[in-house]
C-alpha cells in the first residue's frame, strides 16, 4: 500500500500526526497515515509554483498526451484501483470497478481533447489600426481539496482540467480517504513533470487550512460542505484567490400524478440509495402527486427494504455502509429526530445495522416541507416523501432550500417537464431519470451548492481565464 507524500519528484512520509484510515465495513484500522507537516505543504506550494514557470507554457498537444498517458495507466490498473476505493470508501466493489473507474478514466481523455478545442471571441480590429484577440491562460498553483464520498473521482474532476489548461496542483484528498490518491501518486510521477501535481494527505483544520491561507496559492478548489467553502471564501479573501467551490446538495425530485410510478420507484430506488446517499445529487427530496402519494410510498418502501447491503458476499451488495461512525451516527439523528414528529412514519429503516457502519435504507413518508428532514442534506441512505397539492406549490418547495445542485421532474407530459424544469433554480434538472453524469456536461450549482462546474468545457474555463492581447498597427 502506498503511504508516502509527492513533493515535487520526492515520495517522503508525512512528517505530522498519524491519522487512522479505518474501513467502513468493520471499523478495523486499515493503515496510520502520517499527515504532511507546515514545512511539507510550504516545498509542494514552493514544487508546483517552480513547476508552473515551464507546465502553464507548454502546449495543448503536450498536456493532452499527458492526460491521456495518465488514462491509460488508470485503466491498466482498474482491478487496484477499485479494490482500494471499495477497501477504503466500504462501495461493493462492482460499483468501484464498473461504474466509478471507467469514468474516472473518460474524465482524464475528456479534458485531453477539450483543451485541443477550446474556443472564443474572433480575433479582429474592434478599433482602427489595432488588432484584439483573446486567449485563455492557467491560473497558477491551485489548493485542491477533496472529499470522502468519491475520493480517485473527485482527484479526477479535479486535476483533469486544472492540468489541461495549465495550471500546477497541490492536492489534498480527505483525511479519511487518502488511499487512491496515494496509489495515483505513482502515476502522475511518472507521467507529469516533477511538481506539477503534489499529494499531500491530512486533515482539514492542519494540512488543509494552512494550505488554503497560504500567500503563494493562486486558486482554492473544493469539493465539500458549505460550512467548509465558507472557510475557503475566508481564506481566499486575503489574497484574492480565485475560489471553485463544489457544496452540498438536497435534491428534490417532483413526482407528478401522470408518472410511470414504476419506473420513479425503480429510479428512486437506485438514485436515492447510491454510495449510500452519500451522494449531493442523491435523490433524497421527493414530492409526489396526491392521487400517487399513497401507491407511490407504499411501492417505494417495499423496493427500499429490498435493497442489498452488508451481505458476505460483496457482488450481491448493492450499497455499502456509511463513510464513519459519526457520519452514521449524524443520519441516525436526522432520522430520530423525524421519528418523533407525529405526522411522520418511518417505513422502512430507520436504524443502523450491528456491524461497521452501516445503516438501514430508510423511507421518511409524511414530511412536511417545514420538517428538518426535509431542509437540511443528510448525506446517507434515507428520503422524505411529502405530498403535494398542484404544480405551483411543488415548485416553490423544491425552490425553497438553501441548496441549489440537482433536482429531477417525472412525468409523461413532455411540456409539463419542461415547463417545470424552466422554474427550477437547480444547476441541472433531469427528466423522468435522475443522477446521471456525462463529462462533455457541467456539474456545479447555485445558491450554497457553490458555483464551481466540474467536467465539461465550462471547467476547463473555471480553471483559466481570460485575457485581452491588443496589437497596434505600424
Ligand atoms: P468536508 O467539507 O468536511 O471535507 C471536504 C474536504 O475539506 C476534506 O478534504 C477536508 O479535510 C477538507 N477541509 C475541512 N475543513 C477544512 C479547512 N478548515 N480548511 C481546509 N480544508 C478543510 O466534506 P466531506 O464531509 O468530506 O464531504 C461531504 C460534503 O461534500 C457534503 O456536504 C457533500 O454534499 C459535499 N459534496 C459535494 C459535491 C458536489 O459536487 N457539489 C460532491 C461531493 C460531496
Amino acid at each position: 500500500m502506498d503511504m508516502e507524500l509527492l513533493i515535487g519528484d520526492r515520495f517522503e512520509p508525512g512528517q505530522d500526526a498519524a491519522e487512522p484510515v479505518l474501513d467502513p465495513r468493520t471499523g478495523a484500522l486499515i493503515a496510520d497515515i502520517a499527515e504532511a507537516s507546515t514545512a511539507q505543504v510550504d516545498r509542494a506550494v514552493a514544487a508546483a509554483r517552480k513547476a508552473f514557470e515551464k507546465w502553464s507554457r507548454t502546449t495543448p498537444a503536450e498536456r493532452s498526451a499527458a492526460l491521456l498517458r495518465i488514462a491509460d495507466r488508470v485503466e491498466a490498473e482498474a482491478e487496484g484501483f477499485a479494490a482500494l476505493e471499495a477497501l477504503n470508501c466500504g462501495k461493493p466493489i462492482n460499483a468501484a470497478r464498473n461504474d466509478e473507474i471507467p469514468a474516472i478514466v473518460d474524465c482524464y481523455r475528456f479534458f485531453a481533447g477539450a483543451v485541443r478545442c477550446q474556443t472564443g471571441a474572433i480575433a479582429g480590429e474592434y478599433m482602427e489600426g489595432h488588432t484584439s484577440m483573446i486567449r485563455r491562460d492557467p491560473i497558477g498553483v491551485v489548493a485542491s481539496i477533496a472529499p470522502w464520498n468519491y475520493p480517485l473521482m473527485m482527484m479526477a474532476w479535479k486535476l483533469a482540467p486544472a492540468i489541461a489548461g495549465g495550471n500546477t496542483v497541490v492536492f489534498k484528498p480527505s483525511e479519511q480517504t487518502p488511499l487512491t490518491a496515494l496509489k495515483m501518486a505513482k502515476i502522475l510521477a511518472d507521467e507529469l513533470p516533477e511538481g506539477v501535481v503534489n499529494i499531500l494527505p491530512g486533515r482539514g483544520h492542519t494540512v488543509g487550512n494552512y494550505l488554503i491561507n497560504h500567500p503563494q496559492v493562486d486558486m482554492i478548489s473544493l469539493t465539500g460542505d458549505v460550512a467548509t467553502g465558507k472557510k475557503m471564501l475566508d481564506a481566499a479573501a486575503k489574497t484574492v484567490k480565485r475560489t471553485h467551490l463544489e457544496l452540498g446538495g438536497k435534491a428534490p425530485v417532483i413526482v407528478f400524478d401522470d408518472a410511470n410510478i414504476a419506473e420513479v420507484v425503480e429510479g428512486l430506488r437506485a438514485f436515492g440509495f447510491y454510495n449510500a446517499g452519500q451522494d449531493c445529487t442523491a435523490a433524497c427530496r421527493i414530492y409526489a402527486g396526491r392521487k400517487v402519494y399513497d401507491r407511490l410510498v407504499a411501492d417505494l418502501t417495499d423496493a427500499v427494504a429490498s435493497i442489498q447491503l452488508g451481505n458476505d458476499d460483496d457482488t450481491t451488495n448493492e450499497i455499502g455502509p456509511l463513510i464513519s461512525l459519526r457520519q452514521r451516527d449524524r443520519v441516525a439523528s436526522f432520522v430520530n429526530r423525524a421519528r418523533e414528529m407525529n405526522h411522520i412514519q418511518i417505513t422502512t429503516g430507520g436504524e443502523a445495522m450491528d456491524k461497521g457502519f452501516y445503516y438501514r435504507p430508510t423511507v421518511v413518508a409524511g414530511a412536511t416541507q417545514a420538517d428538518e428532514i426535509v431542509r437540511r442534506e443528510v448525506f446517507g441512505p434515507v428520503v422524505s416523501i411529502t405530498p403535494f397539492s398542484d404544480v405551483d406549490e411543488a415548485v416553490t418547495w423544491a425552490n425553497d432550500s438553501d441548496y441549489g445542485l440537482a433536482s429531477s421532474v417525472w412525468t409523461r407530459d413532455v411540456g409539463r417537464a419542461m415547463a417545470t424544469a424552466a422554474r427550477l433554480r437547480y444547476g441541472c434538472t433531469w427528466i423522468n431519470t435522475h443522477f446521471m453524469l456525462v463529462n462533455e456536461m457541467p456539474h456545479g450549482g447555485i445558491k450554497q451548492s457553490g458555483y464551481g462546474k466540474d467536467m465539461s468545457a465550462y471547467a476547463l474555463e473555471d480553471y483559466t481565464f481570460v485575457r485581452h492581447v491588443m496589437v497596434k498597427h505600424g
